[in-house]
């Protein structure tokens, strides 16, 4: 019985985010969807992301947050168009929510919508919010072993960051069993190693942006 509604939830699921898509697609709107840990450091990479890019691809983006809206008031204050949807202590987005808080956004206007999802590694990979792109972030002081205990999301991501690379002096983080273990679960995964807050590799995943964006 468990079972069945389970399933039920992520039928459900499943059908409004094929509904985003659909409506994304024919509006030419390339979607992201980031996932982390608490801390990893996602708005700070999509402040970055926004100062950079703002001016050649129009974007919007959608905070997903327990509690708050102190991530939204931060992308607010670079100039983009920004809904907050507070989940009430919920841990993940589902696509029934971003289907409402899309309904908010000048979709005629933009060519990329970025989705922070709520801080959690574990269920956020399993809904579906109707994206092009599902990115996971991992920081460096979260440890190298985390990968391998969070095999699903590394599993389903396309794109890994690697952000604050700038620790990895003060830190016991392996690099090499960091790739092997990324290679291992998902040999299709890019990988960019990055600080969003020293500036470091971001020339490289803006180019990627660019090319997704065409
Ligand atoms: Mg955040
Ligand atoms: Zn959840």
């Amino acid at each position: 019985m468990q079972i069945k509604v389970v399933s039920n939830v992520l039928k459900a699921n499943e059908d409004m985010a094929e509904v985003n898509r659909k409506l994304l697609q024919a509006k030419g709107i390339k979607v992201l969807n980031i996932i982390s840990s608490p801390g990893a450091g996602k708005t700070t990479i999509l402040e970055r992301t926004i100062d950079a890019l703002k001016n050649e691809i129009p974007l919007a983006v959608i905070e997903g947050d327990l509690m708050t809206s102190k991530d939204a008031e931060r992308i607010e204050q670079h100039g983009v168009p920004v809904v907050q949807i507070n989940t009430r202590g919920g841990c993940h987005l589902d696509a029934n929510m971003v289907n409402k808080a899309m309904a908010e956004l000048p979709l005629d206007e933009i060519k990329l919508l970025i989705i922070e999802n709520v801080g959690n590694l574990v269920c956020p990979s399993t809904f579906d919010l109707g994206e092009d792109v599902k990115i996971v972030v991992l920081s460096v002081p979260e440890g190298d072993d985390k990968p391998l205990k969070y095999p699903t999301t590394f599993k389903k991501a396309d794109v890994c960051l690697l952000n604050k690379i700038d620790f990895l002096f003060y830190s016991n983080f392996n690099l090499d069993s960091f790739y092997k273990d990324i290679e291992s679960l998902n040999d299709e995964m890019q990988v960019f190693a990055i600080s969003a807050w020293k500036e470091e590799g971001m020339e490289e995943w803006y180019n990627y942006l660019r090319k997704l964006v065409g």
